[in-house]
């Protein structure tokens, strides 16, 4: 860890709100940058950045001088639980002190070499898992903690106890991201149906989009937008307002990240990148 120039934790109230989709593209966005990168996923129940950086089904390596990250390019190292499953839908039951012990090893006893950036993906809430974590890190630094949400008001309960989570343990928070902000979506993508009050549907897509290429093409290539998670309550802005915490952005729900992120890709290399890009561009800037 003494080689390692930044660490930044990212952290969630709750899981599935995409802590792990945005570790996952901030290290791809930071190696696009040529900076050295590590990826640390230390979700021990949940570890999906094998998946999401397509490194499944990959073994780690003991060297002498601890264990080797898999590579994903020569500047993006990436350490998971994942790699050391038998069987990837094998649950991991582990009571706390077992688990403990194994993110200290992680944290001790991964060889990353000389990096510019390691990204640590921590299990959703705060628990004395976290505990461990904040304190192995802080031993040799931490920058700080990207707290990731969704706009939702029972997500944002969660982060303000991430907040003050953070204050409590002495990590700055470097900011909060609101993740999943709205639907965003090529107009040309989205099925058309008429649907019936017992919910049967007759689909309406072909007769639809013929109808725009011969009316207003210009329309298929109009961005549809939708708010789908209610955030009258001002959403993470305005908790970050009111707890004196940096807000780093919104990301939208974007059918063409949630693919990079199945397929294992960085949202940023697709010839066309994705619609979120810009947005999580934007917050990587802010860093
Ligand atoms: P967490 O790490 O918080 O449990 P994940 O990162 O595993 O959550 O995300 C849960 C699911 O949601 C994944 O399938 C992921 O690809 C998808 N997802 C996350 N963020 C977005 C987004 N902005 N747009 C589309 N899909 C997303």
């Amino acid at each position: 860890m003494a080689t390692v120039k930044h660490k930044i934790l990212v952290l969630s109230g709750k899981g599935g709100v995409g802590k792990s989709t945005f570790s996952a593209q901030l290290a791809f966005a930071l190696a696009a940058k040529d900076f050295q990168v590590g990826l640390l996923d230390i979700d021990i129940c949940g570890p999906s950045i094998p998946k999401m950086l397509g490194l499944e089904g990959q073994d780690i390596h003991q060297s002498n001088l601890g264990w080797s990250p898999v590579y994903v390019e020569s500047n993006l190292g990436v350490m998971s639980i994942g790699f050391m499953l038998p069987n990837p839908d094998e649950a991991v039951i582990w009571r706390g002190p077992r688990k403990n012990g194994l993110i200290k090893q992680f944290l001790k006893d991964v060889y990353w070499g000389e990096l510019d950036f390691l990204v640590v993906d921590a299990p959703p809430g705060t628990s004395d898992e976290h505990i461990s974590i904040v304190q192995f890190l802080q031993a040799t630094g931490i920058d700080g903690a990207i707290i990731v949400t969704t706009p939702q008001q029972v997500s944002l309960i969660d982060v303000r106890k991430e907040v003050s989570f953070c204050k409590k343990v002495g990590v700055p928070v470097l900011g909060v991201v609101e993740n999943m902000s709205g639907l965003c979506q090529p107009l040309k993508d989205f099925r058309f149906l008429r649907m019936t009050e017992t919910g049967e549907h007759t689909d309406l897509t072909e007769k639809v989009i013929e109808y725009m290429k011969e009316k207003a093409p210009e329309m298929l290539d109009l961005i549809a937008a939708s708010e789908i998670f209610d955030s009258s309550g001002g959403g993470a802005a305005k908790m970050c307002t009111e707890m004196g915490v940096p807000f780093l952005g919104k990301v939208p729900l974007d059918p063409q990240l949630c693919k990079a992120a199945e397929e294992g890709k960085s949202c940023f290399s697709e010839q066309k990148c994705s619609i979120s890009a810009p947005a999580l561009k934007s917050i990587v800037e802010k860093l």
